[in-house]
């Protein structure tokens, strides 16, 4: 079978990812090597177990973003550790403080840049509806720039709430249809 992926969601991880299938439980010499399933959850596979964030740090759960990468929380154990500051390499933005007007502008033109399929976390009261600021400068919520997969609550959000929000995402792009999507225009 000969499989297409965008991006960096190619054919080398999907392999790397069955090598680790097999080995935690599959019988290559019974299954004669192959394995049964739908290109759907194949594609939802790699790429909910490949995310690369896009740090989107505007003020102080930004502090609480740069926690989840240090060793108590650890990331990598969802395989998300690779923060990318390029839009080109990045597939999920996280947008953790307050969303200005003077900063809505780039924060929409990063999340165009970044290659499709993309999603969005919105971290914190601020990012998700301005917070505390009803204030003349404050955007009401990222939302009202760019679309938003999950919101996560707090002031500040804690970083189990941020891995709770991300492991939400991967049940998300788990049942997507992501066949569909990569073979039409
Ligand atoms: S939600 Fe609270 S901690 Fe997070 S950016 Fe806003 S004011 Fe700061």
């Amino acid at each position: 079978m000969v499989v297409f992926l965008q991006g960096r969601h190619n054919i080398g991880t999907i392999f790397l990812i069955m090598d680790k299938c097999f080995q935690q439980g599959f019988d290559a010499k019974s299954e004669q090597g192959f394995i049964c399933t739908k290109l759907d959850s194949l594609i939802n596979w790699v790429r909910a177990n490949s995310i690369w964030p896009q740090p989107m740090g505007l003020a102080c759960c930004a502090i609480e973003l740069m926690g989840v990468g240090g060793s108590r929380f650890d990331i990598g154990r969802f395989g998300m550790e690779v923060m990318r500051f390029s839009p080109r390499q990045s597939d999920c933005m996280i947008v953790a403080g307050t969303v200005t007007y003077k900063m809505a502008g780039s924060v929409k033109r990063v999340y165009d840049q970044m290659a499709a399929p993309k999603w969005v976390v919105a971290m914190g009261a601020c990012a998700c509806s301005g917070g505390m600021f009803r204030t003349y400068s404050t955007l009401q919520g990222v939302d009202k720039v760019i679309p938003v997969d999950v919101y996560v609550a707090g002031c500040p959000t804690r970083p189990e709430a941020l891995i709770d929000a991300l492991m939400s995402l991967q049940n998300k792009i788990r049942s997507e249809r992501s066949a569909r999507g990569l073979f039409s225009k």
